[in-house]
């Protein structure tokens, strides 16, 4: 059984060499040139090849490796163009395709699959013929092999697309992983609005706001630069403050570098607690005043 794994960002090639090795023979392949680390996964074959923005080109030569028999799997990082290239390739090769998988099996003819769902508060277990998987990074430990792969460059066709603009991301002009000390809003904070009951307190400690993936990403609170967690950025102020933030596995990747945790939740059975140095029981809008009387006096 041979597997290709494809990542536009040759950082997230180990761990999805590595999740795809546990299958069977792999190729991976990347946009150049090929670095020292992706040479020591285990790899068949290593080939670069000439532009990862060319989605559909990349698609297309995938799509014909695995139509000649070439791949029974395909394991592609979840990155903006990996997407792109996983649902094109899913398309052009009539195979359905998973996003997001932390992990897999064989079963039988068909794949099981395991998924988040419900913004990581439940797990999807999916049983199916798809051929395509995106792999959220950081889903396993790399592991070198004692052996380099071979490279080899890959010329591509033309691609179909033309981009008309593009523009820079806006950003919130502060960087989150310098910062010594983060308030960090989580769900709990209600709606966008009452970010102003946070900011005097955060100004009041010399402290940067930051917030949890729901915060950032889904509703737009605060700009997506200042996501914590494992898909966003990772911090380790010497004081990080968790206001209404559940503790969930993917935000603590993000903050567990953190010198001094305090945490503040209404409900005491919120992981977070686990993973704090000092907890507060109650509801931030409450408590928040009472820090900040106090620290004035
Ligand atoms: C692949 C993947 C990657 C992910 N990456 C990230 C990531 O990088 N960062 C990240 O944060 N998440 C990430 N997540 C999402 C993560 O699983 C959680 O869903 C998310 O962290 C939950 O955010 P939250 O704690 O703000 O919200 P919730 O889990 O909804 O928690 C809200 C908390 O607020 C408390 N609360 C409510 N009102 C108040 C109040 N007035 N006062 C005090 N407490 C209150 C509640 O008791 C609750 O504990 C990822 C998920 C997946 C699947």
């Amino acid at each position: 059984m041979k597997s290709f794994v494809f990542s536009d960002d040759q950082s997230l090639v180990p761990a999805i060499a590595t999740f795809a090795r546990a299958l069977g023979d792999v190729d991976i392949y990347s946009s150049g040139p090929a670095s020292p680390a992706i040479k020591k996964y285990g790899a068949l074959k290593i080939y670069i090849v000439n532009d990862t923005n060319l989605t559909d080109s990349i698609a297309d030569l995938l799509a014909s490796r695995m139509s000649k028999g070439e791949y029974q799997f395909g394991f592609i990082a979840s990155t903006v163009n990996g997407r792109d290239v996983a649902g094109l390739l899913a398309s052009k090769s009539n195979a359905g395709s998973i996003a997001e998988i932390s992990s897999f099996e064989l079963a039988g003819s068909s794949t099981r699959t395991k998924r988040f769902f419900f913004g990581g508060k439940s797990i999807l277990e999916e049983e199916s013929s798809s051929r395509i998987f995106t792999v959220s990074p950081g889903i396993v430990e790399p592991r070198e092999v004692g052996t380099e792969s071979p490279v080899e460059q890959v010329s591509l066709s033309p691609s179909r697309i033309s981009v008309l603009s593009s523009e820079e991301k806006k950003s919130g002009g502060v960087d989150i992983e310098k910062a010594q000390a983060i308030v960090s809003i989580g769900r709990g904070l209600g709606n966008k609005d009452k970010l102003s009951a946070i900011e005097p307190f955060a100004s009041a400690i010399n402290a940067v706001i930051a917030g949890s993936r729901p915060v950032c990403l889904d509703y737009h609170w605060l700009s997506e630069d200042r996501q914590v967690g494992l898909s966003g950025r990772k911090v380790r102020p010497k004081v990080y403050i968790a206001l209404g933030i559940s503790g969930q596995i993917q935000h603590i990747a993000g903050m567990r570098g953190s010198k001094i945790v305090i945490a503040v939740n209404k409900d005491k059975t919120a992981p977070i607690f686990e993973e704090c140095d000092y907890g507060i029981v109650g509801d931030m809008f409450d408590v928040l005043p009472r820090l900040l009387d106090g620290m004035k006096k």
